[in-house]
């Protein structure tokens, strides 16, 4: 039996730092020994301020290093952000001024080692500090993500594939979400973090998990040891069927997910969230999905008038899909995986995912 633990909470510090310290006590912090090293992997997407909703919020890190401090232990706080530095996301986003003055350590995951992990994936190459850490605390944040659903305890150690490794794994589970689904479940499986709180006082809901999102309010922390049952809680507190989450889904089918889960504490129900839209990829028979998902899956468009030419999205693509025009980018959807990665590393917003006409119509014949 996993347990769940929610708590009401806001970021006035007085108040959050005891619901961190007593979630993370109900949690077992006492396995955190004297002296040792223990990463902290909140989510460090990009550079952004707390009330954009799309980082782990400052105040939730600070008091989970002072948590790891009290205990004697060393703290250091990790992630492979996918774009902009990772000192620029610590300085925009207010960790580095949120917890000056603490003995805390900042260091960007860069090296990695293989992990066996079995078919289809072989050997996945995983940050080497969040292998080695003594014990990992894994801090997401509560966020709807364009192609998985929501981005919360499972999804939050994609952050410990390091750099570039990031879209390659993208194209080479490409437009299927089960199988990134299960990639992701891998790597949760390998790094196995200690605990899990997921920050979800200021959630996101829309088109997350990047700029395209909208902050919502939740007001709550929720923790586990076990992140997979953590998600599970979420989609129920959300009013949503678990399995819905692929994440979920393929644990379960793994052997992973428990049967019991016991949440204790503020479960609050949650109503009219706004999920992202999601169109099922693909579907019939396999020699017509290449045409499929070019003609019904909602694709990424840009808007010309907010694109600033940046870069981001083009250096980011796994599928090498996006290219610069003289005055605007172009797009392959032949090449164009629909991983939507390109919308959630844009800095302006400049991309949206949209339904072709075809796959409307489409989609209405089928509905029929
Ligand atoms: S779409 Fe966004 S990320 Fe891509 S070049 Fe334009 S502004 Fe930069
Ligand atoms: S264009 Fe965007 S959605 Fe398509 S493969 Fe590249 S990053 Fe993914």
């Amino acid at each position: 039996m996993s347990k769940v633990i929610i708590k009401k909470s806001t970021y006035d510090y007085d108040i959050l730092r005891p619901r961190v310290f007593e979630i993370m006590d109900a949690l077992g912090g006492e396995r955190i020994k004297k002296n040792s090293h223990v990463v902290i992997k909140p989510n460090l997407l990009a550079p952004a301020p707390p009330d954009k909703a799309i980082v782990t919020h400052p105040l939730v890190i600070k008091a989970a290093a002072e948590y790891v401090l009290q205990k004697g232990a060393r703290p250091v706080i990790s992630d492979s952000s996918a774009m902009g530095s990772f000192q620029k996301v610590l300085s925009e986003s207010g960790i580095k001024d949120a917890l000056k003055g603490l003995d805390v350590e900042f260091r960007e995951f860069k090296t990695s080692l293989k992990v066996s992990v079995g078919e289809p994936f072989g050997k996945i190459e995983i940050a080497e500090d969040a292998l080695k850490a003594d014990f990992l605390i894994n801090l997401p944040k509560f966020k709807t993500h364009m192609q998985m659903l929501l981005t919360l305890g499972v999804k939050n150690l994609f952050g410990c594939i390091v750099g570039i490794r990031k879209p390659e794994w993208h194209f080479r589970t490409g437009v299927d979400r089960e199988m990134f689904a299960k990639l992701l479940v891998n790597i949760y499986k390998a790094v196995s973090p200690d605990m899990t709180i997921i920050d979800a006082i200021l959630a996101m809901e829309g088109q997350g998990p990047g700029r395209r999102g909208t902050p919502k309010h939740l007001g709550v922390l929720m923790g586990s040891r076990n992140g997979i049952a953590l998600d599970i809680a979420a989609c129920k507190m959300l009013g949503i069927q678990p399995d819905k989450l692929l994440t979920n889904k393929l644990a379960k089918d793994m052997g992973l997910a428990d049967k019991a889960i016991e949440i204790e504490g503020d479960f609050p129900e949650i109503k009219h969230f706004k999920m992202p839209d999601i169109t099922p990829l693909v579907f019939g028979p396999q020699k017509l999905h290449r045409l499929m998902r070019k003609h019904l899956v909602q694709r990424p468009v840009c808007d010309d008038a907010v694109c600033r030419l940046c870069g981001e999205c083009w250096k980011y693509c796994p599928a090498k899909a996006i290219t610069r025009g003289r005055k605007k980018l172009n797009f392959d959807y032949d090449k164009c995986i629909r991983c939507y990665c390109c919308i959630e590393v844009c800095p302006h917003a400049a991309l949206l995912a949209k339904e072709t006409i075809t796959g409307k119509v489409l989609r209405r014949v089928i509905k029929r």
